[in-house]
């Protein structure tokens, strides 16, 4: 049986990160199990789809960032055996460790939402959700002249839901400026009452939609698709409604951890399956040994790559405080939600666990829509993850 110190499971943001941090900290025997050949900075996907950016812009071969001293290893866990401490692949190995870390990130749950898939094929919907339809999102969006537009914000868990609504608020400057906003009608599907749950972001992001005219249905989401009729069933509590008539559908998919994690009885609940973990020390709470981060993981706060920065760091602590017997650092649910209000402003909602402020940078409010920000969110901010976050520096 093949054999290593910690083993990490998943090589996107989290995992690599992870493991460049362990190593910079002079840690040995850490092995990355990751199937895919591309890495993608992911919050540049909305960028692709407001226009901004393209694919080559986000996406680097996995093999040169899995870092000097990772072994890598290029399958996919099918089973954790917890008590064993082993993990088998795809491939067919059975690999052994003594500290499990699982950050394999959320997959599409695509039967939660009949109809949707095929929509997909059929590039009716597209969203900056699904990197392979990306693409499509800008073309499609600029194309419309008049008619009817709906845009989703996925329920949790999903990742960083909120900024699904970069894509919208681009497009609505867009047609303001060419003069189509008034021939369109942009609806706008909310999982909860309020897009974020932060009372400063929310006042602003409703301003936003009353000043574009975008109608918004709160407590709705999508329950099926008609793909050959282009209408949408939701739901809400007021009962079920069909969007008839739609020309185009940024439809963001429903989300759910891999079931392997339930399947190895590692899960709160079978649905969404995320790992059950201590959300303020990132350790199971059924096997010490066992750690999670990132989108899979219950950290009862909304994931993004920005909570995985402070997540990092103190999972880092916290293995060496649980080898050395000693406190485990407390993690507040630090997260991050940028949102463009307009093709080139951006507000910054950083908040802990309980919805609170915690900006990064004092004396400069973050909530307030600025063009620094989104030029810090679109260029400054890939440049560091490639060069400082993968390399475990910051
Ligand atoms: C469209 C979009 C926009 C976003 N915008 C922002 C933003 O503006 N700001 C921000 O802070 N965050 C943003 N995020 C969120 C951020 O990208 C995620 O929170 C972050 O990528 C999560 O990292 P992760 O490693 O947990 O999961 P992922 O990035 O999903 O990585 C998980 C990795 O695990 C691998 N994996 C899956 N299953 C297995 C398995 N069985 N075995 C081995 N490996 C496996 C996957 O292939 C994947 O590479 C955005 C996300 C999306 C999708």
């Amino acid at each position: 049986m093949d054999e290593t110190q910690v083993l990490v499971v998943g090589g996107g943001n989290a995992g690599i990160s992870l493991a460049a941090r362990l190593l910079r900290g002079g840690a040995d025997g850490v092995t990355v199990v990751a199937p895919q050949p591309l890495h993608r900075y992911k919050p540049l996907l909305n960028y692709v789809g407001g226009g901004e950016a393209t694919m080559a812009d986000l996406e680097r071969p996995t093999a040169g960032i899995v870092p000097d001293g990772c072994r890598w290893v290029r399958d996919s866990v099918e089973a954790v055996d917890a008590d064993a401490m082993t993990v088998r692949t795809r491939g067919g190995q059975t690999l052994h460790c003594s500290t499990l870390v699982l950050c394999p990130g959320l997959v599409e749950d695509w039967d939660a939402t009949p109809g949707l898939q095929p929509a997909y094929a059929d590039g009716w919907v597209a969203s900056t959700y699904v990197p392979g339809s990306a693409p499509q999102v800008w073309p499609r969006l600029t194309s419309l002249r008049s008619g009817s537009v709906v845009f989703t914000v996925p329920p949790e868990p999903a990742s960083c839901g909120p900024t699904a609504l970069k894509p919208l608020f681009m497009a609505c400057d867009h047609w303001r400026r060419t003069g189509a906003l008034a021939d369109l009608r942009v609806r706008l599907l909310l999982p909860a009452r309020h897009p974020t749950d932060v009372r400063e972001a929310d006042e602003i992001l409703d301003r936003a939609f009353a000043d574009y005219g975008i109608e918004v249905l709160r407590e709705t989401r999508i329950a099926d698709v008609d793909w050959a009729s282009h209408a949408i069933t939701v739901t809400s509590p007021a009962g079920r409604q069909v969007l008839e008539d739609v020309d185009f559908a940024h439809a963001v998919p429903h989300y759910r951890a891999p079931s392997w994690i339930a399947d190895a009885g590692l899960a709160a609940d079978p649905t969404p399956g995320l790992v059950d973990v201590d959300p303020t020390t990132l350790r199971s709470r059924r096997h010490g040994a066992i750690w999670s981060i990132g989108d899979a993981a219950a950290l009862a706060t909304r994931p993004s790559g920005g909570a995985l920065r402070r997540q990092v760091e103190i999972l880092v602590q916290n293995m060496a405080a649980a080898r050395d017997g000693k406190p485990l650092q407390r993690y507040d649910g630090y997260t991050v939600m940028p949102i463009t209000v307009s093709r080139r402003k951006l507000l910054l909602a950083e908040v802990d666990r309980d919805s609170r402020p915690t900006p990064s940078v004092p004396f400069l409010d973050p909530m307030k829509p600025r063009r620094a920000t989104w030029f810090a969110d679109r260029y400054l901010l890939p440049r560091t993850y490639w060069r400082r976050i993968l390399r475990g520096k910051l």
